[in-house]
């Protein structure tokens, strides 16, 4: 999952990157209006968290531009203490939530959540099943045959999104553009060596072969029997 963060308080943004990034989210932070239409229309994203008063374009504006652009990330914006106001013109400007300052950060990856449940429109409720191989986003849970199995929150990350689309082939690019963030400059290969983590703890203790390389395309997840 990948989350543009519009906020132009350093401390603020940072904490949040911080926090998402321990859940697994590849983040990037905007931390002008002007930075932030730009990657929200350079890269896609599955949420933005935006803030109203930013230097550049203020968040109204930036959500109303980027909506008249066909842009439709669930937007989640930030809004002052008792701005009742600002919350009508939020919704007016076409965000999908909102979040009053100051918020905890347990209260902020709840709404994202939510918001991304809301978004997946009929795409399972967000909790994932390839044969007998399960995931649970919310609970963070992963599970091979009912027993348990701990993932960090890369590796959860990787797999979650193979199981957003089991039988897919999948790229690497692809893995690597939706699980790290845009200032991610080390070796696409990081790709691969996550596979290799994922197989260790989701396939050999079990015996089975679910996630498939598929020779210059990427990779595959399918149902693995015993
Ligand atoms: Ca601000």
């Amino acid at each position: 999952m990948r989350v543009l963060v519009v906020e132009d308080e350093k401390k603020v943004a940072a904490a949040v990157r911080r926090g998402m990034e321990a859940e697994g989210f590849a983040v990037d932070v905007a931390l002008t209006g002007t930075d932030g239409k730009w990657f929200a229309t350079q890269n896609e994203y599955d949420v933005i968290v935006l803030d109203i008063m930013l230097p550049g374009i203020n968040g109204f504006k930036l959500c109303a531009q980027l909506r008249d652009l066909g842009i439709w990330t669930p937007i989640l914006m930030l809004t002052a203490k008792d701005g009742d106001l600002d919350e009508a013109e939020a919704l007016d400007t076409g965000a999908d939530d909102f979040l009053r300052k100051p918020f905890s950060y347990v209260v902020l990856v709840a709404r994202i959540r939510a918001l991304l449940r809301r978004s997946s429109l009929g795409e399972v409720s967000l909790s994932y099943e390839v044969g007998d191989l399960t995931l649970d986003p919310n609970s963070r849970r992963c599970a091979r045959a009912g027993q348990d199995i701990h993932l960090t929150a890369k590796e959860f990350a990787v797999l979650e999104f193979l199981m957003r689309r089991p039988g897919d082939v999948v790229g690497k690019l692809e893995i690597l553009d939706n699980v790290w963030d845009f200032a991610f400059e080390g070796d696409p290969n990081i790709v691969e060596v996550y596979i290799g983590y994922l197989r260790k703890k989701i396939d050999e203790p079990f015996d089975r072969k679910s996630i498939e390389t598929v020779r210059g395309a990427g990779y595959r997840l399918v149902p693995s029997r015993e």
